[in-house]
């Protein structure tokens, strides 16, 4: 209806937005053929204790394998997948997968903690989601307790009444919950102490800012809010020693980023829980 009034400006806009539908119809379209041909792989991010430098858990990331067109970002597919639906099959795809090698890892030895698996929005709000997961868990032998599930802010704020419950539903099979991106998002702290949350996640753009005192006051006040909570905290996306040692000031548990490592394949995240072993039996005596 502007078009006449706004000429080429319309046109041009036209155009990038015809521009990127054919982009997002063939990101759904890669998507649909990944699915079938199992083109979706899982990485891991070790979460590491800031004292002890050891490992303690794990995050579970997508990995968009396509044979032509290589490594496509999860910040380019998820939010698609979230429009599409395509994040449903996909999230269970890679809760199947973790599954199966957290089994593994724990069945050799190497690992005894959670691995925390993304949740998304679409996930969320499906009626019969502890079912699925129930089964999932059932068919890899993992017990419940080996999970933790990590949902955003927009996620739960979306109707918080409703998500106490299906939280409530899913902390009563021990599974652990934790608040990711915590901060990025519009959540309220008067819900944040009704939800049977386990861990709080300080989003990266935090730690980044942690050069400034006002960035690190900031943090400060955030986990200060988690501890009197009860929750453990994880800080995102650590790449530097300073950001380490200021979070380690402000009595931040865990810490997860490229500091420690990036996100591994599970062959090489296999090795990393070898050498993590190798080095706690040199340094730690046995008391068992
Ligand atoms: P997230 O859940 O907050 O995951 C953390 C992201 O930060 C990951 O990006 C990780 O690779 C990145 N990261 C970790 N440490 C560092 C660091 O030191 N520096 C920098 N620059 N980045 C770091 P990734 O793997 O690209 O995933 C992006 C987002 O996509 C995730 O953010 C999550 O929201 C979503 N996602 C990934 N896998 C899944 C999944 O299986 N299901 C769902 N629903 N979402 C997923
Ligand atoms: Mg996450
Ligand atoms: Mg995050
Ligand atoms: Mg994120």
């Amino acid at each position: 209806y502007h078009a006449k009034q706004r000429g080429n400006h319309y046109l041009f806009f036209n155009d990038s937005m015809n521009e990127q539908a054919v982009k997002r119809l063939q990101i759904e379209n890669l998507m649909r053929f990944g699915l079938k041909e199992d083109h979706f792989v899982v990485y891991y991010q070790p979460k590491m204790d800031i004292k002890t430098g050891r490992l303690v858990g794990m995050e579970a990331l997508v990995r968009f394998i396509t044979p032509k067109k290589g490594i496509i970002s999860p910040g380019i597919f998820i939010p698609i997948a979230e429009e599409t639906g395509q994040i449903i099959e996909i999230g269970e795809v890679v809760l199947d997968k973790a599954c199966k090698d957290v089994k593994r890892w724990i069945d050799q030895g190497l690992f005894d903690g959670r691995v925390a698996v993304n949740l998304s929005a679409k996930q969320f709000s499906l009626p019969d989601l502890t079912t699925r997961i129930d089964i999932i868990l059932q068919k890899n032998q993992l017990p419940s307790y080996f999970l933790e599930l990590e949902i955003t802010e927009g996620t739960i704020m979306d109707d918080p009444q409703e998500a106490i419950s299906i939280m409530r539903s899913l902390s009563a099979r021990g599974i652990h919950l934790a608040i990711d991106d915590f901060g990025t998002g519009y959540s309220s702290l008067a819900y944040l102490k009704q939800f049977p949350l386990n861990t709080l996640k300080v989003d990266k753009a935090f730690v980044d800012d942690m050069s400034s005192e006002r960035g690190r006051n900031m943090v400060d006040s955030i986990v200060t809010i988690a501890h009197n909570l009860d929750l453990h905290v994880v800080a995102e996306g650590v790449e530097k020693a300073e950001q380490l040692s200021a979070l380690e000031q402000l009595n931040c548990q865990t810490i997860q980023g490229y500091f420690y490592s990036k996100p591994l394949c599970a062959a090489d995240f296999t090795s990393f829980l070898r050498a993590q072993k190798q080095r706690e039996s040199h340094s730690q005596p046995k008391l068992k």
